[in-house]
């Protein structure tokens, strides 16, 4: 996509606005896919919560991919996309059974996180097939945040407490058709990741009936130049191997599952906001955008980096710029970054803005979230409008108190 064709963007559609490659998108699921082609029965399973646009989901439902959901909001947002129940998993958090139950009752595939829950479903329905998170306690994750893999994690269940699990399996009577782990974001060493695998294969030997192990994700993506990131191709071939291998020990042919959000759609992504004020202090330059953490949260939350480039000015000098959002709280996107020079009214493109940037977005100041344009071949299809006064107001009931 050229600087001019994004800039026509913004004008078409106003500033901020959320542009996908739709191209992108695609050659990350078939690098992924070639990575595992000697895998048998493999399937990808797009983390929804990263980027939940139906039109986003439907580009996977073409590619034959099946859906990551952590709520009962995600199930149906992939059932309107067109999602056979059958290739979308239920893996969430701490929900109420309640909430699980409402999952099976629309026919997507249980994945069930702690033990309490476990005995409970599987005690009212004994006959509904499960999947196992479990938590191998391998760190590889990136900051604390992000890394669900450590000793005092609240995610999946215990790999010491396997043989609890067992107990209550073989209580209920319960069938286990699925074993999960997901170890964290921002995994760059693989050797970490496959030791997490031979745990989690270590478990699978205890549960016959298996069709599945879901290994999660966590695949790390490049932010700028010479970024680390991890390198699909190596753990396609190491992993390919060992699975198989594992097939044939079990005397089955099971099913890789993998659940990538970022990996398939952040670098698909960039954010575009407007420059509205070019400020200089005693000892900074600021340029503040028509944007703010309501928008792209990520850099505030988890530190996160995301590259920035003016593209109104793209062969200008650089020079040192704090890019700020105008929320009144501190918003920074960019400390002391070196940005081609900016003048007011440019357009900064964020980039890596595909994954848990729109969908952490929120009205904070009473702001409107983008629109979302989604590109292919060329062509820009709008895929969310801007929002209106109408949305901020809709929900509200207005009651006046006599005093
Ligand atoms: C968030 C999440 C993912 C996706 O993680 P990425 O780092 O975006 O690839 C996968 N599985 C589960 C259970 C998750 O909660």
């Amino acid at each position: 996509m050229t600087n001019e064709f994004l800039i026509s963007l913004t004008k078409k559609y106003e500033s901020p606005l959320y542009v996908y490659d739709a191209e992108k998108i695609i050659s990350q699921y078939n690098k992924l896919t070639n990575a595992f082609a000697s895998v048998k029965n493999l399937k990808i399973n797009y983390a929804v919560k990263a980027l939940s646009n139906l039109s986003i989901l439907k580009v996977f439902k073409s590619l034959n991919a099946g859906l990551d959901t952590v709520s009962v909001q995600e199930v149906q947002l992939g059932l309107k996309a067109g999602f056979d129940p059958k290739d979308i998993i239920f893996t969430p958090n701490g929900v109420s059974l309640d909430e699980i139950e409402q999952a099976m009752d629309l026919g997507v595939q249980i994945n069930i996180d702690n033990i309490s829950i476990l005995e409970q479903f599987g005690q009212k329905h004994p006959e509904v097939p499960v999947c196992i998170r479990m938590n191998p306690h391998v760190m590889a994750g990136g900051n604390q945040k992000i890394s669900v893999g450590h000793i005092d994690s609240k995610f999946g269940i215990s790999i010491h407490q396997l043989p609890h699990i067992l107990r209550v399996v073989e209580n209920t009577g319960m069938l286990i058709t699925g074993v999960h782990m997901h170890t964290g974001s921002d995994i760059y060493d693989i050797d970490a990741f496959l030791r997490a695998t031979e745990i989690l294969f270590n478990v699978a030997l205890s549960f016959p009936d298996l069709e599945y192990i879901d290994f999660g994700s966590g695949f790390k993506v490049p932010y700028k130049e010479g970024d680390i990131q991890t390198d699909i191709d190596e753990l396609g071939e190491k992993l390919s191997k060992r699975f198989n291998a594992f097939c044939t020990e079990y005397g089955r042919n099971l099913t890789l599952m993998f659940e990538p959000g970022k990996f398939l759609v952040s670098e698909a992504g960039q954010f575009l906001a407007q420059v509205n004020v070019v400020k200089q202090t005693t000892s900074t330059v600021f340029a503040s955008v028509d944007s703010g953490l309501n928008h792209l949260i990520r850099p505030m939350f988890y530190d996160s980096y995301h590259h920035i480039e003016n593209i109104s000015n793209p062969e200008g000098k650089k020079r040192f710029y704090t890019v700020v959002g105008y929320i009144c709280e501190t918003d920074t996107f960019g400390t002391n970054r070196q940005i081609c020079e900016i003048k007011e009214g440019d357009i900064l493109s964020f980039k890596n803005a595909g994954a848990y940037c729109y969908s952490m977005a929120s009205n904070y100041n009473s702001r409107y979230r983008p629109a979302e344009v989604m590109v292919y071949k060329g062509k820009d299809y709008l895929i969310r409008e801007r929002e209106t006064i109408e949305d901020i107001i809709n929900k509200q009931v207005l009651v006046t108190i006599d005093l």
